[in-house]
This record gives structure tokens, sequence and C-alpha cells, in this order.
């Protein structure tokens, strides 16, 4: 699904999805992506998804296999494979939202860099920023 989503992502905008898994003790198992969605906002510098479709995504994942809305992913570009000030902001106010009921969000980003796209992972917990290990199984699903 994102390296599909990649494939045909043009190097101007940014673009995105939700991302849908299981939490375990101290992993996050991530078995579905989203698409970015017919109503995402999408600019250089900023991508925002399109709640509803995200929503659609995370029922139908979860009467799939119980998965739930673990994070995001989207593409820098232009810019750096990390997150960045409004990217830090936007998942605080995810994590802020109790109705939500996040307790972390992993964060996914692909830079385009050397004519290639490369991908960091990141967890976001209150008050920090973690870089996680990606580990990708094919195992996994349709990623
Ligand atoms: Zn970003």
């Amino acid at each position: 699904m994102i390296t599909t989503e990649l494939r045909t992502a043009d190097h101007t905008n940014e673009t995105g999805g939700i991302l849908l898994g299981h939490h375990t003790r101290d992993a996050v198992t991530v078995r579905h992506a989203g698409t970015p969605g017919p109503a995402a906002v999408r600019t250089p510098t900023y991508f925002l998804r399109d709640l509803a479709h995200a929503q659609t995504l995370a029922d139908k994942a979860f009467t799939t296999d119980r998965s739930v809305w673990v994070g995001e992913w989207h593409t820098h570009p232009t810019g750096r494979p990390a997150p960045s000030a409004r990217d830090t902001a936007t998942y605080r106010q995810l994590l802020d939202d109790t109705e939500l009921g996040f307790h972390s969000i992993v964060s996914l980003i692909f830079a385009y860099q050397e004519g290639r796209w490369t991908g960091t992972a990141w967890t976001f917990h209150r008050q920090r920023v973690t870089p996680v290990e990606l580990t990708v199984s094919r195992m996994g699903g349709p990623m």
C-alpha cells in the first residue's frame, strides 16, 4: 500500500495516510496503511489526512483483524526524514484529544533523497519523541 502510494506520489506535495495495527507489550505492529483519501490536504510542506476516509479505513481494519489506529505515515518530498515542528504539534494535538484515546503515536516518515524514498519511524508519547527501529515484515499484511 505505501510502496504503491510512493511510486505514484508526485515529488512536490506530501502524501500519507493512517497506520492501523496492534499494540503489544513493547512494540507496535502495523498491519494496514491507509491512502490519503479524496479530501486530504496536500501541500509541499504539509499533509492533513481525510478524517472521514480515515474513519472508514479504521472501521474496516477493526472488523478484519481488530486493528486500531496506531499512527500515521507521510512523505517529505523536499525535507528531511524526521518529524517537522508542525508534525510534532499535530501529534501533540492527537495525543491531547482524550476522545481518540492514544497513549502513543507511531509516525512513519519517508523523505525523497538521492533518487529514492527513505523511511524512518518515530514514536510520540506525551513529552517524548523517540526514533524507533523499523522492521518490515512481508508476512504482516498489505503494506
Ligand atoms: Zn511532516
